[in-house]
């Protein structure tokens, strides 16, 4: 005790006679710096876009490798969903909900699950809603933005801005957006679906742009920007709107921002592969904006993949651009084949090879410093 009382006065004396050139540090224990915590998080899906549909656009295109490739660390990513215990195809609905909540669903469901042993006629009256990435993001005071190629309602940006709700309510999940604080909407679906709620979304803070020039000029902190299509050669596509997001998200306590190429799917869908590259590229130049956006603030988690693989795509090695042909599909719908993912940021380096889907929500909430319910 003595040897203690001994220091510590000798440990005041020197602390008072330097108190005018430093703090007592020595008495505050560091904490060690969390290695996954990121300022920005920036997740970007390629709906149905597989391993094989890069391939393919690099071989049209006659490119070394895509941008997303380029991210240093990369892996592969369970898609499945889940019908009372069992794995199934997935659909976007339930493999965005697992992306956006850390929860396995089953298809169409967007933000909730079913609880399945209960009697029939009490299944729709007791969902079970899980909170998002997206909750996180706005309680920690941080921006967010989710951006569409296809109808902001869709399945894949509604399980980032809406819950309980099954992927058509597409009304019910406009209402939800709008009423969700989100910062930055953006996406197609303008007229059928938020041109009737327009006032609505002017008092709930948003500016309104829906031409390039309306958006190109937008300078509001809150955005929603609205289109019919968006697409590689329309006037509003997916680099744009990346770029834009970006300028507005931009600020001091961070932001969370979901990106999606939602055509790809479409091509894989219809068995067009000059449809798939050319959404895989447009998809991949928008990742090239923010990979620079991750240049200039590398505090910027930025994590790149897709929901599922669309067509049962296969490319054989060595295949020319003139042999790319829409018979190296073999499904229309959805397969079970993992996507892959990569990812570039803090704690990037520690992410396993193979991983679910619904970690992807795990990683975007440590990135946050918390944890999904
Ligand atoms: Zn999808």
């Amino acid at each position: 005790m003595k040897s203690i009382i001994k220091f510590t006065s000798v440990f005041l004396i020197l602390c008072l006679s330097a108190i005018a050139l430093v703090s007592c540090a020595p008495l505050q224990v560091e904490q060690p710096e969390n290695p996954y915590l990121a300022k920005n998080i920036i997740l970007m899906i390629g709906d149905g876009m597989g391993a094989e549909h890069i391939e393919a656009t690099k071989i049209y295109y006659g490119l070394d490798s895509l941008n997303m490739e380029t991210l240093p660390y990369s892996g592969f990513v369970d898609t499945l969903a889940v019908l009372a215990g069992v794995p199934i195809v997935t659909d976007s609905a339930a493999a965005a909900t697992a992306m956006a909540t850390g929860h396995k669903t089953m298809t169409g469901m967007i933000g909730m699950g079913l609880d399945l042993s209960l009697p029939l006629d009490e299944v729709a009256d007791n969902k079970i809603v899980f909170s998002n990435v997206v909750d996180i993001a706005i309680s920690k005071g941080m921006k967010t933005g989710i951006v569409a190629t296809k109808n902001l309602n869709d399945a894949t940006p509604a399980a980032f801005s809406a819950r309980g709700v099954m992927r058509y309510a597409g009304p019910e999940i406009t209402n939800q957006q709008i009423a969700s604080g989100i910062d930055v909407l953006m996406g197609a679906g303008y007229s059928e679906y938020y041109l009737p709620k327009i006032d609505a979304i002017r008092s709930a803070g948003y500016q309104v742009a829906t031409t390039k020039n309306e958006l190109l000029y937008a300078t509001g902190n809150k955005l929603y920007a609205g289109f019919d299509s968006i697409s590689p050669t329309s006037d509003v596509n997916l680099e744009l709107l990346v770029t834009k997001a970006l300028e507005i998200l931009h600020n001091d306590n961070g932001f969370f921002a979901m990106f999606e190429g939602s055509k790809i799917d479409s091509g894989g869908h219809g068995n067009d592969i000059e449809y798939v590259v050319r959404e895989t590229l447009s998809f991949d130049i928008a990742i090239g904006i923010a990979m620079n956006y991750v240049r200039l603030n590398p505090d910027t988690l930025l994590i790149v993949t897709a929901d599922h693989e669309t067509g049962g795509l296969n490319v054989p090695d060595g295949t020319t651009k003139a042999q790319l042909s829409n018979s190296m599909f073999s499904s229309g719908s959805h397969t079970t084949t993992d996507v892959p993912y990569f990812i570039w940021g803090p704690g990037a380096n520690n992410i396993p090879e193979n991983i679910q889907n619904t970690d992807i929500a795990e990683i975007i909430a440590r990135a946050m410093g918390s944890t999904l319910p």
